[in-house]
């Protein structure tokens, strides 16, 4: 038995840009309808407006996944529009690095509560949903920077390593629900994340190492995670790590 993709529904956190806007797109090709969240409301609704032209089916969901019950409120919402949920991709997140020593604290907090309890809540939310109806997907997006750790990428490396620690745990805790979980683990993507860091030395190293070298794309994550949705039912794609061919 292999679901058809015109009954399953989709909602990728971090939907605004980069790797979660090509993955929401991607489902949306595969005929897979797409709830779309993040923190800003106009680019989810211009995204919402491209998948619609294309002849999908999509969903703008404004939400800050640190925020527990604005998760919950819009995780609700979704069931009451399509009635269930078979996908969540957590691609929301934040790389500010910069070394231990003299950091600003609150890029910590922000990191942890993004990458880590934002990814949570979102799965927390989804479960009920996932197991009531017998089966779904989660596909947590990590890093090579869970795999590697850095000088002056520790606190990423701690939050990138929390999502592969809790998505093995995770896998197991759902095996007799049917529920999927994948762990996707890219390196170097073109994409706005590096912009973000506050710590102006460690974002111009970041922005200087992705100029030596041609990136990925975000698509090429989103090809990677439509291969892992669309395996048939016993197959569970546990881990995917994929870099460009230049980074060393
Ligand atoms: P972007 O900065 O392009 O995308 C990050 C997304 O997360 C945005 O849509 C942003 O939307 C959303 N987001 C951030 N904070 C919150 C929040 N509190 N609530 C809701 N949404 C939030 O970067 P990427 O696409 O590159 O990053 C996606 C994921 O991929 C991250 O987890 C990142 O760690 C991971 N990754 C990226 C790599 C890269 O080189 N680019 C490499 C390896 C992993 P908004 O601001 O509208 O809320």
């Amino acid at each position: 038995f292999m679901q058809r993709n015109e009954q399953r529904v989709a909602l990728v956190t971090g939907a605004s840009s980069g790797i979660g806007e090509a993955t929401a797109l991607a489902l949306a090709a595969q005929g897979i309808r797409v709830a779309v969240a993040a923190r800003r409301t106009e680019r989810l609704e211009s995204l919402v407006a491209r998948i619609q032209q294309a002849g999908g089916e999509a969903l703008a969901l404004s939400l800050d996944v640190t925020d527990e019950q604005q998760v919950q409120t819009m995780v609700r919402h979704l069931q009451e529009r399509w009635g269930r949920l078979d996908i969540l991709v957590n691609s929301a997140g934040l790389m500010l690095l910069g070394p231990i020593a003299g950091a600003d604290t609150e890029d910590w907090r922000r990191m942890i509560s993004t990458n880590v309890l934002g990814l949570l809540y979102a799965t927390h939310a989804a479960l009920p949903l996932m197991q009531a109806q017998g089966g779904g997907h989660i596909v947590n997006i990590s890093s090579l920077a869970g795999r590697i750790a850095r000088a002056g990428s520790g606190v990423y490396n701690a939050t990138k390593w929390g999502v592969g620690a809790l998505s093995e745990a995770l896998r197991q805790e759902c095996v007799h629900d049917h529920i999927r979980v994948t762990v996707i683990e890219p390196g170097i993507v073109e994409t706005d994340l590096a912009s973000h860091i506050t710590n102006s030395a460690a974002r111009e190293n970041a922005l200087r190492r992705k100029q030596n070298i041609t990136p990925l794309q975000s698509n090429d994550i989103a090809n990677a995670i439509v291969y892992a949705v669309m395996q048939p039912l016993h197959v569970n794609v546990n881990e995917i790590l994929l870099v460009p061919s230049e980074q060393g």
